[in-house]
C-alpha cells in the first residue's frame, strides 16, 4: 500500500504578470496548469492521497479544474505560503500518511520520475528537495551596478516536490509557527534535521511570468506555433456641438473636438476596435463579453484597461501580438497630427515595439453616418502567434 500523501499547495493568488486569474489556473494546452499538477500525482502508484490547498475564492476554478480526478477534498489556505501548507497538513490528519509531498501548483512539468525519486531519498534522508545546480555565474548587484561575483560552486536551486516524513513536518510547522521560511525545507533545516538532495529537471520550471508561460505553451505545442488574424469593427456616436470644444479620447490620445463622443466607458473607438480584433485572434469573444457596458464599474473607464487586458489574455495563452493595425473612419477631427502619438500610446499600453503598431485614417467622402459627421468608425487587424492546439 502506497504511504506517501501528495499536497499540492494552490492557494496563492500569483496575478504577478497581470493575468485575470491566478497562474495555476491559466490554460496550459487545454486544461488548467494546476490539472496537469493534479494528474501527475493522481496517477502516480506511490501516491495514496492527493490534498490540494485553494484560496476560498477559487473554489469554482479548482472544482472545474479537479473535475472526474479521485481527489481528497480541497481545503482552504492561509495568508502565507507557510500557513497553507500547516492547514493543509492538518487536513491530511486522519490520514495520517507516513510521508508527505509538497508540491507548487505552478510546476506542471512534474514527471512520475521525479516523484519516484523523491520517494526513494526519503529511505535515507528525513526530508528530501529536488534542486538543479547553477549554471549562470552570480552577481551581487547594489544600485544597478556588480558589487561582487558570488561563487556559484555548492549552490542549487530547490524545486518541488519536497518530500518529508509527515510526522516530522508536522512538528516543525508547529515548532517554528511565525519564523516566515521561504520552503519547506528550510522548516526542516531549522529543526535540525538533514534534508537531501535528488536530481530536479530544468523541465520542472516554476510559472512565474509571462516567459515562463510562454516556453511551458511552447514546451507542451511541441514548439509548434501559428499565426493567427482577427479583426474588430466599432462606432462611436458625437454628442451635440459644444462651444469652446472639448478632447475626445482617439487610440488612447486625447484630440480636441468641438463634439464629444458617447460612451459608457471614454468611447474610445479606436481602443475597442484593436481590443476586438485581438480577443477575435484569439477565439475569446468580444469587449462586450469581457466588459459589460451594463457593468457600472467601466462607466467613464479609461479604455487603456481594455486593450492591455485582451494584451495580458494574450500573454496569458503564450502569445505574442505581432501586429495591429487601426482605421480611423470620419470626416473630423483631423487624425494626422496625432498619428504618431496614437502609435506610440497604443505602444505603451500593450508593451509593444512600436513598429508593430499601425493607425491610419480616412473619410467616407461625406457619404453615410461618418460622412454626415454623425459618429467615428474604427475598424482593425491584428495578427498574433500562438502556441499551436
Ligand atoms: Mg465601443
Amino acid at each position: 500500500m502506497p504511504d506517501a500523501a501528495a499536497l499540492v499547495v494552490a492557494a496563492g493568488r500569483g496575478q504577478r504578470f497581470g493575468a485575470e486569474l491566478p497562474k495555476q489556473f491559466l490554460t496550459l494546452a487545454g486544461k488548467p496548469v494546476l490539472r496537469h499538477v493534479l494528474e501527475a500525482f493522481a496517477a502516480h502508484p506511490g501516491i495514496a492521497a492527493v490534498q490540494t490547498v485553494i484560496h476560498p475564492d477559487d473554489r469554482a476554478l479548482y472544482v472545474a479544474a479537479a473535475a472526474g480526478l479521485d481527489l481528497r477534498p480541497p481545503t482552504d489556505g492561509g495568508a502565507t505560503r507557510q500557513d497553507s501548507v500547516r492547514l493543509g497538513l492538518a487536513a491530511l490528519a486522519d490520514l495520517a500518511p507516513r510521508r508527505v509531498l509538497i508540491h507548487d501548483a505552478a510546476r506542471p512539468f512534474v514527471s512520475g520520475d521525479l516523484i519516484d525519486r523523491v520517494l526513494a531519498g526519503l529511505d535515507r534522508y528525513p526530508g528530501v528537495i529536488p534542486a538543479v545546480p547553477v549554471a549562470d555565474t552570480l552577481k551581487r548587484v547594489e544600485d544597478g551596478a556588480i558589487s561582487d561575483t558570488v561563487d556559484r560552486s555548492g549552490l542549487w536551486r530547490a524545486q518541488t516536490p519536497q518530500g518529508f516524513r509527515y510526522a516530522d513536518l508536522v512538528a516543525a510547522h508547529a515548532d517554528l509557527a511565525g519564523r516566515e521560511l521561504t520552503d519547506d525545507a528550510a522548516l526542516l533545516e531549522a529543526a535540525g534535521l538533514m534534508v537531501g538532495i535528488v536530481e530536479g529537471t530544468e523541465r520542472n520550471f516554476k510559472i512565474t511570468s509571462k516567459d515562463d508561460m510562454e516556453r511551458a505553451q511552447g514546451l507542451l505545442a511541441g514548439g509548434r506555433r501559428e499565426t493567427r488574424c482577427g479583426t474588430g469593427f466599432d462606432v462611436h456616436r458625437f454628442g451635440p456641438p459644444l462651444a469652446g470644444g472639448l478632447t475626445i479620447q482617439l487610440c488612447g490620445v486625447a484630440v480636441p473636438h468641438d463634439r464629444a463622443l458617447l460612451g459608457h466607458s471614454d468611447a474610445d473607438v479606436g481602443l475597442h476596435a484593436l481590443t476586438d480584433a485581438i480577443l477575435g485572434a484569439l477565439g475569446q469573444g468580444d469587449i462586450g463579453s469581457h466588459f459589460p457596458p451594463s457593468d457600472p464599474q467601466w462607466k467613464g473607464a479609461d479604455s487603456a484597461v481594455f486593450l492591455r487586458a485582451a494584451g495580458e489574455l494574450t500573454a496569458a495563452r503564450g502569445g505574442r501580438i505581432v501586429h495591429l493595425d487601426v482605421t480611423l473612419i470620419c470626416e473630423a477631427p483631423k487624425v494626422g497630427p496625432w498619428r504618431a502619438a496614437m502609435v506610440a500610446r497604443i505602444a505603451e499600453i500593450l508593451d509593444l515595439d512600436p513598429g508593430r503598431v499601425s493607425v491610419k485614417a480616412t473619410t467616407t467622402e461625406s457619404l453615410g453616418f461618418t460622412g454626415r459627421r454623425e459618429g467615428i468608425a474604427a475598424q482593425a487587424a491584428a495578427s498574433l502567434d500562438l502556441p499551436s492546439g
